[in-house]
């Protein structure tokens, strides 16, 4: 799961960045408008939290843009307590939820995860698709009774499949979610962890598999096609 979190708020950021951190989650923060936007429009992330008062585009024009380019990640907007017009106008452009600043951390989790719910079967800290559940908490992919444990790159890769089981993700997309837009990802390295990754789940017993789609990229299939 990686969430993007728009905030020219630096402390704010490093707050939210800290929370997510401890709740499994890996975040890329942004500082301005129109660096959030660029960053949205990658549609590398699984969730954006996003300022409403920010320098370069406000939040409202950006989510507005970013439905208008076809993105569809939830959006879920920060606002602060002064302006009650936000929510609704947020909400008409596009957003999926607000959230009211100061807000805890547990507000904050529990929104993203009704979020998130929707697109996957997500309790607490594990994921099911298919036949196979993969835990957040200790990295461990399972089925049934037998288990193993993932390295930090496979488990971002097999979640991001998992999160999006059935539908096929270009392999650049994958790069850009397991390895952000710093770091060094590319078709060898992803090759070599998807490799890693069908080992695993033959070594569990998955019928659930990563399928190849020739020239595009990969999908999680559940073993009946
Ligand atoms: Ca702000």
């Amino acid at each position: 799961m990686r969430i993007l979190i728009v905030e020219d708020e630096k402390e704010i950021a490093d707050g939210i960045t800290e929370i997510l951190k401890m709740e499994g989650y890996t975040s890329d923060a942004v500082y301005d408008g129109e660096e959030g936007l660029d960053y949205i429009l990658t549609g590398a992330y699984d969730l954006v939290l996003l300022d409403v008062m920010l320098p370069g585009l406000d939040g409202f024009e950006i989510v507005k843009r970013a439905r208008a380019e076809g993105i569809d990640t939830p959006v879920i907007m920060l606002t602060a307590k002064s302006q009650v017009s936000d929510k609704i106008q947020g909400l008409d452009f596009g957003a999926d939820d607000y959230l009211t600043k100061p807000f805890d951390a547990g507000e904050l989790l529990a929104r993203i995860r009704a979020r998130v719910r929707k697109t996957a079967d997500i309790k607490g800290s594990t994921i099911s698709a298919f036949d196979i559940v993969l835990d957040s908490s200790d990295y461990q992919l399972k089925k049934g009774d037998k288990a193993i444990k993932l390295s930090k790159t496979e488990f971002q890769m097999l979640e991001c499949l998992m999160i999006n089981k059935g539908q096929i993700l270009p392999k650049d997309m994958i790069i850009n979610k397991v390895w952000g837009f710093d770091e060094a990802g590319d078709y060898n390295s992803l090759e070599v962890y998807i490799s890693f990754l069908r080992k695993k789940l033959k070594f569990v017993g998955a019928k659930a598999g990563i399928m190849t789609q020739k020239g595009v990229g990969y999908y999680l299939g559940g073993g009946d096609e």
